[in-house]
This record gives C-alpha cells, sequence and structure tokens, in this order.
C-alpha cells in the first residue's frame, strides 16, 4: 500500500464482525485462565496483554501505525513527546557518554540533556548542524548525534543525509527528532537514521487535544527503550493512544494542506511592510531552498516564522488585533496559532544567546492551520499592519 492508504489502514487490520473503528480498551489490568496462560503471554509466546503500564490495544495500535509510517520495524508510544526523547537517549547511551546536540534543538530536550543528563556526568557537545566540519569534530567518542528534521522556531531544515553519513562513518548513531515534519513529509530512517521521534501532541495528533509521543526504530533498540519505559512507568493512557490514531488518519491529508497553507501566508507576509524577514524553508530567497527541495519535496509543513521591524511592542500590538488566529505556545493543530519564542520555547536561554541563534524580540512562530488561506492572509496582513 501507498504511504495514503497507509496512514488510513496501518495498525488495523479488522476482521470479520469486528468493529470498523477501533473501540478504546479502557482498562489498567487483563484476566487470565491459569498460570501457564499468565506465564506464556509474559513470555510472548502468546499474544495478549497483562497490565497497562506494560502494554494496551490502543497504544499497540498507534506504534505499529507510527512504525509502518516511517518504515520502522518497531514502535513505542510514551506519555509525551519528552518521555519518548528520554527514553531513546538513555537506551543509546545508557552509560555517561559525550552526546552531541543540535544547537538549535527543541528547548525540553536541550534541557533534559543540561539539567538532568549533564550531572550524572554526560557531555554535552553542542554543535550548528549546517557547519559539517564541525559535526564531524563532535562526532569522536559520541554515543549519539540528536537533530531535528526542521527546527523551531526558525524553519531550518537539516541535512539528514549528510548528517547521517558522517554519524556512519564515526559510528555514531543518529536520533531525529521528526515531530515538524511529520512521517508524510519525511522519513529520516531512510536517510540513515537510527531512530525517530514524534511528539504525537503535534502534527500526529493534529487536533490540540491530547500529549503523547512515540519512538520508532529496529526492534531491538525499541525493545530495550519499552523495558525503561515500564520500569520507569512513562506510559501512555489507551485514550490518547485512540485519539492520537484517530488524528493519524487524516495526516496525509492535513500535512499537505498545512503546507499549502503555510507556503501560501509566507510568501503572502514576505516584504510586506513592518516584515523584516519570513523564515520558510521552501521560500527561493531561504538559505534551506536547496536542501528543504531535496529532503521535503512534498512540502515543509505548517511551521514558519515571521521578524517583525518592530520588536516586542509590534508583537504586542499584533496579538491584540489577531481575529482569528490565537496566540498559543503549541503547535501542530488544525486551528492556527502564533508563538512568542522569546517566551515561550525559548523562556530559559539567555537573551544573548537566542540572538545568537537568530532569534530577536520581534520573532513570531506561526503554526498554520487548515482555514482558508485568504482569511489568515487577511486576519495576519491587518494585525501587522504598521498604521495605528
Ligand atoms: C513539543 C515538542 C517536543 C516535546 O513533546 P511533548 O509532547 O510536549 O513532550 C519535542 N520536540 C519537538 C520538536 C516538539 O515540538
Amino acid at each position: 500500500m501507498r504511504l495514503d492508504s497507509r496512514a488510513v489502514h496501518a495498525g488495523r487490520e479488522p476482521r470479520a464482525r469486528d468493529p470498523l473503528a477501533p473501540p478504546i480498551v479502557q482498562t489498567s489490568v487483563y484476566v487470565f485462565d491459569d498460570l501457564e496462560d499468565y506465564d506464556a503471554v509474559a513470555d510472548g509466546r502468546r499474544p495478549g496483554h497483562l497490565y497497562a503500564r506494560n502494554s494496551n490495544e490502543n497504544v499497540a495500535m498507534l506504534e505499529a501505525a507510527v512504525a509502518d509510517l516511517e518504515g520502522a520495524e518497531a514502535g513505542l508510544a510514551t506519555a509525551s513527546g519528552m518521555a519518548a526523547i528520554s527514553a531513546a537517549v538513555s537506551t543509546f547511551a545508557p552509560r555517561p557518554a559525550p552526546v552531541v546536540a543540535a544547537a538549535d534543538t527543541y528547548g525540553s530536550t536541550l534541557g533534559l540533556l543540561r539539567q538532568d543528563l549533564a550531572p550524572l556526568g554526560y557531555e554535552l557537545r553542542v554543535v550548528d548542524t549546517g557547519d559539517l566540519e564541525a559535526v564531524e569534530r563532535a562526532l569522536t567518542g559520541a554515543a549519539l548525534l540528536l537533530c531535528e528534521t526542521i527546527t523551531n522556531p526558525l524553519c531550518r531544515v537539516t541535512d539528514l543525509e549528510a548528517i547521517c553519513r558522517l554519524g556512519a562513518a564515526h559510528g555514531v548513531p543518529v536520533l531525529v527528532d521528526n515531530t515538524f515534519a511529520s512521517p508524510l513529509l519525511c522519513r529520516p530512517l531512510e536517510a540513515g537514521a537510527a531512530a525517530v521521534v514524534h511528539s504525537a501532541t503535534k502534527y500526529i495528533g493534529g487536533h490540540s487535544d491530547l500529549v503523547a509521543g512515540v519512538l520508532v526504530g529496529d526492534r531491538a533498540l525499541v525493545e530495550r527503550a519499552r523495558a525503561r519505559v515500564i520500569r520507569n512507568g512513562a506510559c501512555l493512557g489507551p485514550f490518547e493512544a485512540w485519539l492520537a490514531v484517530r488524528g493519524l488518519r487524516t495526516l496525509h491529508l492535513r500535512m499537505r494542506r498545512h503546507s499549502d497553507n503555510a507556503l501560501c501566508l509566507a510568501r503572502h507576509l514576505d516584504g510586506r511592510p513592518g516584515v523584516r524577514v519570513v523564515h520558510h524553508p521552501l521560500l527561493e530567497n531561504s538559505p534551506y531552498f536547496e536542501v528543504a527541495s531535496r529532503l521535503l519535496p512534498h512540502g515543509s509543513g505548517g511551521m514558519f516564522a515571521l521578524d517583525l521591524a518592530g520588536g516586542r511592542e509590534a508583537v504586542q500590538t499584533m496579538l491584540r488585533r489577531l481575529r482569528l488566529v490565537r496566540f498559543a505556545a503549541s503547535l501542530g493543530g488544525v486551528e492556527t496559532t502564533v508563538s512568542y519564542p522569546d517566551l515561550t520555547s525559548h523562556r530559559s536561554l539567555p537573551p544573548e544567546e537566542r540572538l545568537a541563534r537568530g532569534i530577536t524580540p520581534g520573532t513570531v512562530r506561526i503554526s498554520t492551520g487548515l482555514e482558508d488561506p485568504e482569511d489568515l492572509a487577511e486576519d495576519l496582513t491587518q494585525a501587522i499592519r504598521e498604521a495605528p
């Protein structure tokens, strides 16, 4: 089956007289006939589930569906994207070791490395993944390289093929956070990544109504990560898994419309009075145009950023004037939202570091939803206008 059909069917094969839609199996525990029956399921000789911290039908369906779309052997669903990243890092690097991370990695991921893992003896090596020589230098003796397909908030596109080639040459596995692209637009395992993580809170769920994470990769790695999550308890509940699968059934349609709407808005806003820069990797003037066109041939999703010439004041005015678009610090939903990295995702960074990364007091991040693009263009244009 092709990708669009897999989005609709992956993870589920109803048999005769089964309900067409998956039931929510809302239970903490399962019953058994006798010791031999329990033992067979616990050993994996018989299919089934024991206890919801270990596994559950809805959670297993989400795991199978995302693994299918990413072209992976196996998947593990977790309580959040951060739980998936945490499980992945500690599975690749179970003991203190050097970990290489892209400089513009999601703020909480850097927080996990800096605040939780560095004190345990992990050495954090932060690199600009656009500088392949710096990446190569950082790889010596590293246990893992962590990067993102499309970065937050400036939507820089990582050359995953080049990074994975370097990783392979140095024997360092590459873990890719593919949240912004989704498996419909990019499948990092095909570029040579060892594993992929998602905040399913964003595009996979797609409706701003759940928090969940998924890790996919080869079976041995995923099973080691699963054993950790069973011990540390960062498991996903059945209802969140059910919602995420329900969202995933339309991922292909949504990603196409998110991508079209975002590029349309980025083109509309580029060069307008009051707009200093539009950061969208598929604008012809973007430094990431070539790599984005190669890595993301079907679009780059709904995310882009604006740098308003008037700084924080202009952002404040824009937020007060917006009628349709709302200020909310997440992304990937059906409704268009704006976020302000200085106060939200990048709040913990010192101002100099934010500026060094290209995030100014005028930077706003836009998560383009599924509305009519003309309504979005009208709302943003009236909100950004310089006249009072
Ligand atoms: C939101 C996000 C995360 C964290 O996911 P949660 O589901 O909020 O834990 C990680 N990486 C990226 C790129 C994200 O956008």
